[in-house]
């Protein structure tokens, strides 16, 4: 270029897909003062020029067109450089606002990057014209806080606001860091893979961008890593990461993160864009539905009945199955030869009283669990999931969160420690804290055990239906919860604006089913085999202390448990045995219906275990067992369907061993409010250790303090009401 031309004070390049507008927008802004050379060492035009606004000098860089930056093609390669080359101090990505979700990829991409970035969503004429409006101010702040500029560049329209917005974040050039979510398994990799990176790179968003681009294999990125001093250890690194994400997903690396990209796109426009009904893909009719602002939140419910109903009544069956295994062959297996090698009796007392009782209670449970996490792995991985948090949203604003937290939330219908750190995901942390003191509202698996016992011992057919509105008293409850936090003592600071990512709808394969129901129960399993079972054993020990005492209530257990059972009186459970549940149920929930089960089944004293039968027939019976529970459950889920009804008229399912004894000290009022108890009360352990390590001692306090109170309290309601309107 001439050396007359004024040195520029700013350059910025404009990005766009191709017929966005590109060119328009170039020769609206340069008019005529535009060069023609080549980008470095390649053929492709480069095409420059020079505009000016308010004193300002800007050099404007023309980039080929291009739908992403994954540097496949030549021109995609050429964008890409340009851009992280530093030479841009704004970069322009020109989106045509009347096809925004597919434009918004590139911009989405660029974001990631790092680098200044404006948005102009040109076209705007077009998309007025056709009745698509789109909240400009909105996008710019879900895009983490980068100004959006409606332009139509052939009318020479929104050009001098763009240009401000340009000249505005040149002078401002780090806008927050922005990050798409890409789940637990990927962020972790990106995280290790940034740290080994630290030592080269000093800008932490650009550093984690290098390491998603490596993670998608990006030949460019890999050649710049391969220079640095420790580049060949990182590239095994990153090697070994890919593929063990690969198995993981099955799936190649690039497809699942862009579908991340495609599921934040999506959501986010959802949010910021509404647009005439027609010509609509199959995926927005669904999403209009279940994310509509009225049916989506009873369809929500709904879905979730549905999920409790089956794990119910198709889980019953195996429960049974398994309960009749347990406190059967197992049983009179075990008393056999502990006989035959003459063990002591107070060894006999540990295992049939204590073990068989206290792990066999919680193992029960196992074919309900499996259930459960298949339906919900089934819900995450079809995409429903990510609806949800989208219909709860709305909810969630009025309690003061953001639909973000639903995600944490609805882990914790799992397990509340996982979801406790899963709000690392959420960048305030007062809307962290929040979430973490409502997540254990939430009923976790743990919690299924009790009401499951409960529900059949009282509301035999119905128990689905309990434990469904148990549930939903947790979420209830959660919002009151929230609502008083937000006013109280959690006032929200600032509003931050999240994008809830709405993933394509896919039908989920049996692989990812299983191994995600595997991993979840395997961790049950595993639970009962390491902490239940060294409870059930220190349990059994103070349940027989002082030596030879006669009675459990005079045991050292039961003298605790009475001293604390006053408490519990006006709730309508003040006996020694349910304190006594509610003690240990503190280490773990799963210990209430363990510790009910070692008290009122290790008991019977007389336990008349059958040791007559032979191992062939017991094998036989369970094998036999197993077939008739499998086809009690294909006949009730067939039976779901309106109309069909395969289960005979004896559908009353059958008594676990735990329930008849129940029913002798429990009537259904109290057993309602020691569910609601057993619901609210202080977080188990794990999940206290879980909020300390992330807040700290006093939020840690505070939620195990809040929520004996609440428990207390909501179960006097339950009971006291109860009384009143005459249930007792
Ligand atoms: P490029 O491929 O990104 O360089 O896009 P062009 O600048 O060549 O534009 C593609 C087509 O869209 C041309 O026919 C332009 O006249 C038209 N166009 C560009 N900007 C606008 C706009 O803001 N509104 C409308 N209605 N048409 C536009
Ligand atoms: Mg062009």
């Amino acid at each position: 270029m001439a050396a007359s031309v004024k040195t520029p004070t700013l350059t910025i390049a404009l990005a766009g897909n191709p017929n966005a507008g590109k060119t328009s927008l170039f020769n609206a802004l340069t008019g005529l003062n535009q060069g023609v050379g080549n980008f470095p060492g390649k053929t492709v035009e480069k095409k420059t020029g020079i505009c000016r606004r308010n004193g300002h000098t800007i050099s404007v860089v023309d980039l080929p067109g291009t739908y992403s930056l994954t540097a496949f093609s030549l021109d995609e390669r050429i964008a890409r450089d340009h851009i992280i080359s530093g030479e841009p101090d704004v970069v322009v990505c020109v989106a045509d606002a009347t096809n925004l979700e597919r434009n918004l990829y590139l911009a989405v991409q660029i974001r990631e990057i790092g680098v200044p970035l404006v948005l102009a969503l040109n076209m705007a004429d077009s998309a007025r014209a056709q009745g698509i409006r789109i909240d400009t101010k909105w996008l710019g702040q879900l895009l983490g806080g980068i100004p959006v500029v409606a332009t139509a560049a052939n009318r020479g329209h929104g050009i001098d606001e763009l240009l401000d917005a340009v000249v505005h974040s040149a002078e401002n050039p780090t806008p927050p860091t922005f990050a798409i979510d890409y789940g637990t398994a990927i962020e972790a990799a990106i995280a290790t893979i940034q740290t080994r990176l630290a030592d080269e790179i000093f800008v932490d968003s650009f550093a984690r961008w290098m390491a998603l681009m490596l993670l998608e294999s990006d030949q460019t990125v890999i050649e710049t890593v391969r220079e640095f001093d420790n580049g060949q250890a990182i590239l095994a690194e990153v090697g070994a990461q890919i593929g063990r994400l690969e198995t993981l997903f099955n799936d190649d690396l690039p497809i699942v993160s862009a579908d991340h990209r495609y599921g934040f796109i999506n959501g986010l426009v959802r949010q910021v864009q509404q647009k005439p009904v027609d010509r609509v893909a199959l995926t927005d009719r669904i999403d209009d539905i279940v994310t509509h602002r009225y049916l989506g939140l009873p369809l929500f419910m709904l879905v979730m009945l549905l999920v409790f109903r089956l794990v119910i009544d198709v889980a019953a069956p195996f429960l049974n199955w398994v309960d009749a295994v347990i406190t059967g062959p197992i049983a009179s297996w075990t008393a056999t030869i502990l006989t035959a090698i003459s063990a002591p009796a107070w060894l006999q007392s540990l295992v049939i009283e204590g073990i068989i009782a206290g792990v066999g209670g919680v193992l029960v449970f196992v074919p309900g669990l499996i259930v459960l996490y298949l339906f919900l792995a089934f819900l995450e991985d079809s995409g429903y999931l990510a609806r949800a948090a989208f219909v709860m949203d709305r909810l969630m604003t009025v309690v003061g969160l953001h639909g973000k937290a639903m995600i944490p939330l609805i882990l914790g219908f799992g397990c509340a420690v996982p979801a406790v750190y899963a709000t690392r995901t959420m960048s305030n942390r007062r809307d962290r804290i929040l979430t973490a003191l409502l997540i254990p509202l939430m009923s976790c698996s743990a919690r299924l055990p009790v009401y499951v016992v409960f529900g059949l011992a009282f509301f035999g057919r119905y128990a689905g239906t309990v434990i469904w509105i148990m549930y939903l008293v947790g979420i209830v409850i959660a919002v009151l919860a929230g609502l008083i936090f937000t006013r109280t003592i959690l006032q929200p600071d600032e509003n931050a604006a999240f994008v809830l990512e709405l993933p394509p709808y896919r039908m989920p394969t049996g692989r990812s089913l299983l191994l995600h129901t595997w991993g979840n129960t395997k961790e049950f399993v595993h639970k009962a085999g390491t902490l239940i079972l060294a409870v059930s054993v220190v349990l059994w020990l103070l349940l027989n202390l002082p030596l030879g005492v006669a009675e459990q209530e005079d045991s050292l257990f039961g003298q605790v448990s009475a001293t604390v059972a006053p408490v519990f009186e006006p709730l309508g459970f003040g006996t020694w045995e349910a304190t006594g549940s509610l003690i240990t149920g503190f280490i773990a929930k799963e210990l209430v219906v363990s510790t009910l089960s070692q008290i009122y089944i290790g008991a019977q004293d007389d336990l008349d275990i059958e040791t007559t039968t032979s191992f062939a027939q017991d094998v036989l019976e369970i094998m036999v067992g197993f077939w008739e529970a499998a086809v009690d459950a294909a006949r009730t889920l067939i039976s779901i369907i309106p109309g069909i009804d395969l289960t005979g008229n004896n559908t009353e399912p059958e008594d676990v061993a735990l329930s008849s004894a129940l029913r002798d000290s429990f009537t259904p009022l109290s057993a309602v409010s020691f569910l609601v108890f057993v619901l609210l009360y202080v977080p188990c352990v794990a999940t206290i250790a879980a909020v300390k390590q992330e807040f700290g001692k006093r939020w840690a306090v505070t939620a195990a303090v809040y929520q004996t109170a609440l428990a207390w309290v909501c179960a006097l309601l339950v009971y006291q009401g109860g009384l009143l309107l005459g249930y007792g």
